[in-house]
């Protein structure tokens, strides 16, 4: 483990791709089997595979207690070492070398027994056991070694490295073609098991397999309707956005399962998708929206809040909320030239992938696989898709879609593949009169008045992907519900991480939807930009901090904005669609 933090902060020193590629597959081609796919889980900053179900639970306050019962300090010692280095690994490492924790480096743990930790930490029940285990693990570990756990256990990488680079480092570790390396991340979904086969010269063996949740293809948001044109055009596909859950559907013989797009197993809280999956004639998978209908109608998105992370709900639930599956794209099938040909069973549970087909191509197999539609009494229905030409097209598409009671539309090339876990080109949002931003919240803030004593003013923050950094935007008075601003506050009472009177930082792993009306140029925040009448429009639990919109994405919207000095005037007049104005 040592070896790997000492990487990470050589990697972290550069901020040239090449080096940082140079550097990671030197190191990558010196590992054995068994160390090398934790080394490059670990390296995507994350202590299990992304797809693995499990997480340490681990938050800021059980790594300062456990930090405490290594080097005698306390709470305070670690605020005032993140204060001055906005970063945990490097107040952990600070506050250890400080105490003069030095261990015998004979004991200091190796990249399996860290990974056996986090296992161990993981099963752990109450965060009491949990710290107790993590304090066995940086007990034995130098400074620096301890920094590359917190780095990891945090999620905080900070080392200016994405999946895409450490598969170009195995690429380039073990001399394969970095095609079939991205081709077997994609269908795996696992780095951990990417880098195996790589180093085994065995790429073409990944398939991808049943029940082994692929990333989700993710949409980037657009301004405005010439926008959509300019990029997709000249002939695009347009569908309805929905505002519900995102599901991949994965069905075999009887068995289904569905998967949220946070990659967790989802299926007990919709038995009725899971029985309208059952009978189907085929296997595969399935990408869609699970969504509140009743009676040939979409119901808010509110109805199927109750249905949220319910696990078994009861048949009173059921009865009041019904729900469907809105399919839109497939991307596996055990017999993709003639759907249901495999008769609904899978060899060796691995089906033919077919999200390298252009969308176009997968619609059809889609369209042929003859789902029991909602409206005859099933459970399945398709997005409701037509094709535009021109930026009129599309706004009528948005007005009907609004009329559908569907949230916006889902503009998508249908030439593109389906790429898992991109934010591309291939698929935009249009969703409301402005484009929204999704922003991590960095820091909360006590309210005025009514709101005196709750935690009800939001500091939140987008990625800065050249820099690796969340860099803050802007500051909004919550438009969330108020039970919504309890459950929050006391998160974030839980989570914070300094305070400077009034103001808190906390962990940043909250996502929230921003609306606003305009993007400025501006030195009070960070990013460089503020935004005009910033509303909360809602929580994004679902998301990871890591899906967070980026600097990029907001200067390009910027630019778009400043293209058009009309527009400036038709988002004036326009706002106010979501959330509610600041107090
Ligand atoms: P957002 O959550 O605002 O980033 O928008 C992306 C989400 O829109 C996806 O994750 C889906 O859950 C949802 N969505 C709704 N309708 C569609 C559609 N027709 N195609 C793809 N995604 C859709």
């Amino acid at each position: 483990m040592r070896r790997w933090s000492e990487l990470a902060e050589r990697v972290a020193a550069t901020t040239r791709t090449s080096e940082k590629t140079g550097l990671l597959a030197d190191y990558l081609r010196t590992l054995d089997a068994d160390e090398l796919p934790i080394a490059v889980v670990f390296l995507t900053g994350r202590p299990f595979p992304e797809a693995d179900q499990r997480a340490t639970g681990i938050g800021w306050a059980t790594i300062a207690n456990a930090l405490g019962q290594v080097s005698g300090t306390d709470r305070a010692d670690l605020a005032a070492a993140y204060d001055r280095f906005s970063d945990l690994s490097a107040a952990v490492g600070d506050v250890l070398e400080r105490a003069g924790h030095e261990p015998d480096p004979e004991r200091s743990p190796s990249l399996v027994e860290v990974a056996a930790a986090f296992t161990a930490i993981e099963a752990a029940s109450g965060p009491a056991r949990k710290s107790h285990l993590l304090a066995a693990l940086l007990a034995r570990a130098d400074p620096r070694t301890a920094r590359g756990i917190v780095r990891v256990l945090s999620g905080e990488l900070r080392i200016g490295l994405r999946e895409g680079l450490v598969e170009a480092a195995l690429a380039k570790a073990f001399d394969r073609p970095l095609d079939a390396v991205k081709r077997a991340g994609m269908l795996t979904g696992d780095i951990g098991r990417t880098a195996t086969l790589a180093r085994a010269g065995n790429l073409d063996g990944a398939a991808l397999a049943l029940f082994h949740p692929l990333k989700f293809m993710l949409a980037s948001p657009a301004e405005d309707a010439t926008e959509i044109m300019t990029r997709l055009g000249p002939t695009v596909w347009v569908e309805d956005k929905y505002d519900g859950i995102r599901c991949q559907l994965h069905r075999e013989g009887t068995t289904v399962r569905l998967y949220s797009r946070d990659l967790h197993d989802i299926s007990s809280g919709f038995p009725e998708i899971v029985a309208a999956a059952r009978d189907l004639p085929w296997a595969g998978i399935l990408d869609g929206e699970i969504l509140a209908w009743r009676d040939g109608t979409v119901l808010p998105f509110i109805a199927l809040q109750s249905r949220i992370g319910r696990k078994d709900p009861s048949a009173a639930i059921l009865a009041d909320v019904p729900v469907i599956f809105v399919a839109w794209d497939v991307l596996g099938l055990d017999e993709p030239g003639r759907p249901g040909a495999g008769g609904g069973s899978a060899r060796d549970g691995v089906v033919a992938p077919t999200l390298e087909l252009p969308l176009t191509e997968r619609r059809r197999l889609l369209e042929h696989l003859d789902l029991p539609l909602a409206s005859e009494g099933g459970g399945f229905a398709l997005s409701h898709l037509s094709e535009a030409t021109s930026t009129d097209e599309l706004e009528t598409a948005f007005t009907e879609a609004r009329g559908r009671r569907n949230e916006g539309l889902m503009v998508k090339d249908p030439t593109s593949t389906y790429s898992p876990g991109r934010r591309g080109y291939g698929w935009l949002k249009m969703k409301k009169a402005l484009a929204t931003i999704d922003c991590v919240v960095v820091g909360v803030e006590v309210g005025h008045g009514k709101r005196h004593g709750i935690l009800s003013d939001y500091t939140f923050a987008v990625r800065d992907e050249s820099r690796d950094q969340l860099v803050t935007i802007g500051k909004a008075y919550s438009g969330l519900t108020d039970a919504e601003i309890a459950t929050m506050t006391r998160w974030f009472d839980e989570h914070t991480i300094s305070h400077y009177g009034r103001y808190r930082v906390v962990e940043p792993t909250v996502v929230v939807e921003v609306a606003f009306d305009v993007i400025l140029r501006s030195n009070r925040h960070k990013s460089g930009f503020a935004l005009r009448f910033p509303r909360i429009a809602r929580l994004r639990l679902d998301k990871d901090p890591r899906e967070a919109d980026t600097l990029q994405t907001v200067t390009r919207l910027y630019e778009g904005l400043q293209a058009g000095a009309e527009h400036l005037v038709t988002a004036g007049a326009r706002r106010a669609h979501v959330g509610r104005e600041p107090a």
